[in-house]
């Protein structure tokens, strides 16, 4: 069993709880770290997006930013937060950030910016949103579109998951089938993309998660048992994430999951020290080269 989790959000992002409640929860729970991974999400054409509407509804719409500069301003106080934390409390938490890839040469430039400056021990990769006929798409808009529409969306969707893996600076990749969170890419014709997907991962040494948040709702994982048997296949190592925005669903489903992922055959596990390590050798000394594998 697993106890630890480095894919959680907290407040001023789209969590609900702070910085010190997940730790001290982490503490009741006998866990032995934990990693803080809030959104990283800077695209110039956010705020035209019709999901930005519903996340100001909602009051989560501090997770998109415009620009890198707007990002930064968010995760500088967060970091200095985490840090406060840890010297109070002595338990070992993990600067991350789930960061969403957007295959630009202006993106590039100012993530690796960005990245020198904040500085953080981990970085998710993730595909949560589709720029589709001049507009950015979420999950939910996924879902709006028309059946042949979403067959090409779901295409790019997998083609920008691949990108995200080339890009390389990810220590691993986040909930690789997301659209199935609005019931997409079900059908078997798409298994080829996710063996594509899974063959490519493996090529590049990179790594998943198994994200639990989906059991709540369903009897799968995201991903999919379908794609975890691949994941075994090509010997892609996981972890598990609760992706938790409050303290109430830190380490969910914990058991079953672990169950889904030795079903499938899947041997290879990761741990976060290793991640950090990595990471520092990678992005800190080397941050130039980017297609490093
Ligand atoms: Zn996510
Ligand atoms: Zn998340």
């Amino acid at each position: 069993m697993q106890h630890f989790s480095l894919h959680t959000h907290t407040i001023g992002f789209d969590g609900q709880n702070t910085v010190e409640e997940m730790v001290q929860q982490a503490q009741k729970l006998r866990w032995s770290k934990i990693g803080i991974a809030n959104h990283f999400i800077v695209h110039p054409e956010l705020k035209n997006a019709v999901f930005y509407t519903y996340a100001c509804k909602g009051h989560y719409q501090n997770i998109y930013s415009e620009t890198f500069e707007e990002a930064i301003n968010k995760f500088v106080p967060l970091f200095q937060e985490i840090k406060r934390v840890e010297q109070k409390t002595r338990f070992p938490i993990y600067k991350g950030m789930e960061v969403d890839f957007f295959d630009t040469p202006e993106w590039e430039k100012g993530f690796y910016q960005a990245i020198r400056q904040l500085k953080p021990d981990y970085l998710i990769g993730s595909a949560h949103l589709v720029a589709y006929r001049g507009r950015l798409l979420n999950t939910h808009d996924m879902k709006k579109a028309s059946v042949a529409e979403q067959t090409e969306i779901l295409k790019i969707y997998w083609k920008n998951v691949r990108a995200a893996i080339e890009f390389g600076q990810f220590d691993f990749m986040a909930h690789l089938d997301l659209p199935a969170k609005v019931g997409l890419g079900y059908e078997k014709k798409w298994e080829k993309e996710e063996e594509e997907t899974v063959a490519f991962l493996s090529a590049c040494g990179g790594k998943t998660e198994v994200n639990t948040s989906a059991l709540a709702k369903r009897e799968e994982a995201y991903p999919s048992q379908r794609i975890l048997k691949l994941l075994a296949k090509y010997q892609v190592p996981v972890l598990l994430s609760d992706d938790a925005h409050s303290v109430a669903q830190m380490g969910r489903h914990y058991k079953k999951a672990a169950e889904l992922v030795k079903n499938a055959g899947i041997t290879h596990t990761v741990y976060p020290v290793t991640i950090a390590q990595h990471l520092t050798q990678r992005i800190y000394t080397d941050w130039r080269f980017k297609r490093v594998r």
